[in-house]
């Protein structure tokens, strides 16, 4: 081998910041504040901040390596946070607030965060676990101290003062692109949570595989993002990230998610792109349908985080004209693993052939191999039938858990590919398509129900507003589908009449056993449907095919 001759410059976050402090300067960060008003400034601006707060984190004592735990809405202040605490080499550690008070004890311990910044809104939380935390852990309120609340919180630091002395300039250090940059725990259903260590290279490379997937996912100089995925999990998908490389208007919604706020916030600041889970659009669309038209400026939608129903993406796609990207990711790979991107001669393709391709998780990006495999662990062929379990392999994908053996140990297989727990088929131009959650598939006297694609079927249904399919035991088949439904506002059915539906749109062997109205289904940390929770819940029901 003849070494190449070219500088060994480390690929590192800070300078990412630079560039758009630079060469984005101009480029406006809006953030709808919990405060309640909405803060504007530039990349330029942000980077004199980021800049102030490194400078304090190092006077503090922040050493690289140590953890410092974010807990907060999407902002302009936790935007700063992400870069300022990298820049010097400690690990932006992201914390879920909607996780349950039990993980966020383990995780902050787990983790020994030395720091905790959060937003005013999460004081009352953190005060009950005061007690729990790690000794030490300073809770730093992102605020300023006019709006300091009442609060029993230890020491609280308000972020603003903390500012106001610090210099505007700073030298980033240089050291090893291999050193960590943050760290995001996996809200798994199962055990304890686990933590996901991204480096600075992993981080830098992600973001420059996202950058190809550029103008399709909203991607555009001086047009707006509206991040829903949160900053709180899994990188926002890499937006802090990739916004300032390519000068992208980010508009922050902070606390408030829902659908009228989010469609009122999209058009007054003419939102151009907007990310986010399945359920965010799902109360997104219900908001267009109500006001008869989408948020204005608005072309592109991309969902990702669980399988989009397909009838939202017609609906969408159709009904209101938007653009959707449907994309797969995981917290173990940065996470964003493969994304809609359609060539040009399939965008002129018929409606309902883009449809088909926008239904499935989308064509791996630069960087992230994939492999379908059989119960034995051999390779499976990319023929659009075959389905396996998919495994992940590149280099923003995971290596191994932060400080957790046991889980590491059958996280990969031995090639050392990374296990997604996800069932999979691709096809010959490279479509993925989860089939499902590996915990999830519903197995019927031997063979598979996908309880994705009955969902989606089920979601045609006028009268339905969200759906989840579980498998429900059954003695001579093991286990059937069984369907339980929230119905849309003033809207009736029965169980007959989905049934019905669902008969000329699934195989006869697939419908469910039984359905289930509900006033509302269970959603996990990240927003998916908690099919755990609805497993426990329904786990006495008898279907009616049951005989007795
Ligand atoms: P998380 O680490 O919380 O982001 O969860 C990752 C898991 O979410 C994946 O392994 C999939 O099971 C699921 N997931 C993510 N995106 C999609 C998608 N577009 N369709 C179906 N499942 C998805």
């Amino acid at each position: 081998m003849l070494r190449g001759l070219m500088m060994d410059r480390p690929l590192l976050v800070s300078s990412i910041i630079d560039y758009a402090a630079e060469i984005r300067s101009d480029t406006e960060v809006v953030s709808a504040r919990v405060e309640g008003d909405v803060h504007r400034y530039t990349y330029a601006d942000s980077r004199r901040r980021i800049a102030r707060l490194a400078n304090w984190l190092r006077a503090y004592g922040i050493r690289p390596g140590d953890r410092v735990a974010t807990l907060a809405w999407n902002g302009y202040r936790h935007f700063e946070l992400y870069f300022a605490v990298a820049g010097i080499g400690a690990v932006c550690h992201t914390i879920n607030p909607r996780l349950f008070p039990e993980q966020l004890v383990y995780i902050v311990n787990h983790a020994d965060d030395r720091l905790l910044f959060l937003d005013t809104t999460f004081a009352p939380l953190i005060e009950k676990l005061a007690d729990r935390m790690p000794k030490g852990m300073r809770p730093v309120l992102l605020c300023d101290r006019a709006h300091m609340p009442e609060t029993g919180l230890p020491d609280p630091l308000c972020y603003e003062e903390l500012l106001a002395d610090q210099s505007d300039t700073i030298v980033w250090p240089e050291f090893d692109e291999n050193a960590a940059c943050g760290l995001c725990y996996t809200s798994g259903t199962t055990g304890n949570p686990k933590g996901v260590l991204y480096s600075h290279r992993s981080t830098l490379l992600h973001s420059m595989g996202m950058l190809v997937a550029g103008d399709g996912i909203g991607l555009r100089p001086g047009q707006s993002i509206l991040p829903v995925v949160p900053l709180f999990h899994v990188n926002a998908w890499g937006l802090p990230y990739v916004m300032p490389l390519v000068g992208t208007r980010p508009v922050f919604p902070g606390p408030k998610l829902d659908g009228p706020s989010l469609f009122a916030l999209m058009d007054q600041e003419k939102v151009t792109a907007a990310w986010g889970v399945p359920t965010v659009w799902l109360g997104l669309a219900a908001e267009m349908r109500k006001q008869g038209r989408a948020p204005a400026g608005l072309e592109i939608v991309l969902t990702g985080g669980s399988a989009a129903p397909g009838p939202l993406i017609r609906e969408l796609e159709t009904d209101f004209g938007l653009d959707i990207t449907h994309g797969w990711g995981m917290t173990e790979m940065s996470p964003v693993g493969s994304l809609t991107l359609l060539d040009e001669g399939m965008k002129r393709a018929p409606a309902e052939k883009r449809l088909g391709w926008k239904n499935s998780q989308g064509r791996r990006l630069f960087g992230c191999d994939l492999k379908i495999v059989d119960d034995d662990g051999n390779r499976l062929p990319h023929d659009g039938v075959a389905f396996g379990e998919l495994l992940v392999r590149g280099a923003a994908v995971m290596s191994a858990y932060f400080n957790d053996e046991a889980a590491s140990a059958a996280a990969h297989d031995a090639e050392g590919w990374m296990r997604t727990g996800d069932v999979a088929r691709i096809d010959p131009d490279g479509f993925l398509y989860i089939v499902d959650r590996t915990k999830d598939v519903i197995k019927s006297g031997g063979e598979w129900i996908s309880s994705i694609d009955l969902e989606n079927a089920a979601m045609g249904h006028p009268a339905i507003q969200e759906c989840a399919v579980i498998a429900a035991s059954h003695p001579k088949w093991a286990e059937r589908p069984l369907l339980v439904a929230v119905l849309k506002e003033g809207r009736t059915a029965t169980a007959d009449e989905i049934r019905d539906f669902l008969a000329d749109k699934v195989a006869k062997w697939w419908l469910p056993d039984d359905v289930l109205f509900v006033e509302e289904l269970p959603h996990t940390a990240t927003g998916k449907l908690s099919k755990l929770q609805l497993r426990e819940r329904f786990k006495d029901h008898v279907l009616p095919t049951v005989e007795g």
